[in-house]
């Protein structure tokens, strides 16, 4: 029978869905721990990974590859973290495990569908659909597929709209 795995985010530490209050097993990656300093959740989420009850796991380079590649052609806007923890979370998939990504980041949920990765938000609702982003010009309306950043025609800072 697969495991199931929690993957944590950020958000899920800040939550406070940690530690140990789920039978099943708890992952994070290291920068998590880093991002929860400054916050009253880090000694909690501290003393479970002290206890065993939260892994810390690094994803194998070649899962972190394959994530980057979609973010590239979807144009999601994520943190060097976020992609760790989505990395993770498909390379326990393929060893296996059940993988659910604990998270409230949008863009992390979007491209969790993308990798059929479930996943479990916190608080708030989660997407309908998976999105597929475009850069849209301010100034003239020219649309231009990520990872645009100016508009070809009249130099304006493009921004990033749901493409429909
Ligand atoms: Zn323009």
């Amino acid at each position: 029978m697969p495991r199931k795995v929690y993957v944590l985010d950020t958000s899920a530490v800040i939550a406070g869905f940690v530690p140990g209050l789920a039978k099943a097993e708890q992952v994070t990656v290291q920068e998590v721990l880093e991002e929860a300093h400054d916050l009253c959740s880090k000694l909690e989420l501290e003393t479970a990974v002290a206890a065993g009850k939260v892994r810390i796991v690094s994803p194998p380079s070649q899962a972190l590859d394959e994530i980057r590649k979609q973010v590239t052609q979807t144009g999601d806007v994520v943190s060097a973290v976020d992609i760790k923890l989505l990395a993770l979370a498909l390379y326990l998939k393929r060893a296996g495990d059940e993988p659910e990504l604990v998270t409230d980041d949008y863009a992390i949920q979007n491209l969790a569908s993308l990798f059929g990765l479930p996943y479990q938000r916190i608080a708030m609702p989660g997407i309908k659909e998976v999105l597929r982003w475009e850069m849209v010009c301010p100034a003239c309306g020219r649309r231009y597929p990520p990872p645009a950043h100016r508009c070809e025609v009249c130099g304006s800072r493009l921004v990033r709209k749901p493409r429909r």
